[in-house]
């Protein structure tokens, strides 16, 4: 880490949010031989990126397909070449791996929601097996009964998402940004419709364009702008079991909630959804539910040791979808936030985007559906 902030103060790009998503614009820039600084307000990737489960369903483009279908694709073809690339770079596994998944109804609203999502894997060519209670004994012997419908996605994906980030930190170093942890940003410097700088704790710093990817912290400096978008901090609580290695292989979701086996004995139980500001607190309740859930699924939980939980603050935006693109009224100022439960997911195909709109390239994505000025975005209409 270098600590000379002189040297650093000419950047091509500054980035503001060194989670998943700054980190992998930076590296994606950085590629493009551009000088990129990312300053973050504490460690590097330790917030809401670190606190994800890492699951990467399966997605596929058709012809029609909406824009968030379209974004998802790209970035679910673009996770194995990444992890591949960076693995070449840095020497680092990020645990990318095709894991598979059980997805899971247990009444009949659940029912009803699974029988939609599978049509829609189905309906874009993605391979579904509905199984039974046997064949769902063969694929994951603990799995209780617990469960009216259950459906195999064997092309699902997961990356142990507190390694990926510390590989990006390793890239980013490597392609020559510069990263400022415990820096944080609290205004601007503009004239006219140009940022000039952005002021730090640690005094002023001058770039060509700037990069908000705050997650859910990032609607301050957006709206110190005159950008005030519908982005808000939505809380997730996950718990960590240790148990004997392959009790469950594949990833088993109801709706919502989740049991992410890491291959090595270690099962992540997320997730809760709570809009209580920036509270990052853990709660007796939701771990009593969590633990509660897995134990439901796979009797065998009851057993394994607590390792530790966590929150996160996932950042929502009014109509799910993310920002990416010109903040409205500046020239070189752009914004990546509000991937909600996607960003681990969306982290890919964001930087490609980005980096493709900073660099006036013309890209292949609808990105028109992710403008800050796009209908409804102001609406702050509940999530
Ligand atoms: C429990 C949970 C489970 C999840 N599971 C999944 C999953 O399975 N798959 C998936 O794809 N996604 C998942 N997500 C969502 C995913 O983690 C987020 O969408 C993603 O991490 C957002 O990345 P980000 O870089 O925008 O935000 P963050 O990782 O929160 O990074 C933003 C960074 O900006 C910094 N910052 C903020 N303000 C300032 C400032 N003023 N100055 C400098 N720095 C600042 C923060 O310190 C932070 O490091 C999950 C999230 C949670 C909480």
């Amino acid at each position: 880490m270098q600590s000379d902030y002189s040297r650093k103060q000419l950047s091509d790009v500054i980035v503001i949010g060194g989670g998943v998503i700054g980190l992998s614009i930076a590296y994606e820039l950085a590629g493009q031989g551009i000088h990129v600084s990312v300053f973050d307000q504490g460690a590097m990737g330790q917030e809401s990126s670190w606190a994800g489960a890492g699951m990467l369903p399966p997605a596929r483009s058709y012809r029609g397909a909406p824009a968030d279908v379209q974004l998802r694709a790209a970035s679910h073809e673009l996770w194995p070449i990444w992890s591949a690339r960076l693995r070449e770079e840095t020497g680092l596994d990020n645990g990318f791996r095709k894991c598979g998944a059980v997805e899971l109804a247990c009444d009949d609203t659940s029912a009803r929601r699974l029988s939609a999502l599978i049509t829609s894997w189905q309906d874009a060519g993605i391979a579904t097996e509905q199984l039974t209670k046997q064949r769902a004994a063969e694929l994951e012997p603990a799995l209780g009964a617990d469960f009216c419908d259950a459906y195999s996605i064997p092309e699902f994906c997961q990356v142990r998402n507190p390694r990926h980030l510390k590989v990006l930190v390793a890239a980013c170093h490597q392609r020559g940004v510069n990263l400022f942890p415990g820096v944080p940003a609290f205004g601007w410097e503009r004239s006219g419709d140009r940022i000039l700088a952005v002021q730090t704790v640690k005094g002023r710093f001058e770039a060509g364009q700037f990069v908000v990817a705050s997650g859910a912290w990032s609607s301050t400096l957006l709206s110190a702008l005159g950008c005030h978008l519908p982005l808000e901090p939505i809380r997730g609580q996950i718990v960590l079991l240790s148990t004997k290695p392959d009790l469950i292989n594949r990833v088993i979701e109801v709706e919502k909630c989740y049991l992410v086996p890491r291959g090595d004995g270690r099962i992540l139980i997320g997730s809760t959804e709570e809009r209580v500001g920036f509270l990052k607190q853990n709660t007796s309740q939701a771990i009593a539910e969590l633990i509660d859930f897995g134990r439901r699924l796979v009797p065998a939980l009851g057993q394994a040791a607590v390792e530790r939980f966590w929150a996160g603050l996932r950042p929502g935006t009014a109509d799910g979808l993310p920002y990416l693109g010109t903040i409205p009224g500046y020239e070189n100022a752009f914004v990546a936030a509000g991937h909600f439960r996607e960003g681990l997911h969306l982290a890919p195909v964001t930087a490609e985007l980005l980096s493709q709109m900073m660099r006036h390239e013309k890209s292949t994505l609808p990105w028109e559906a992710f403008r800050c000025d796009r209908e409804h975005a102001e609406t702050g209409k509940p999530m």
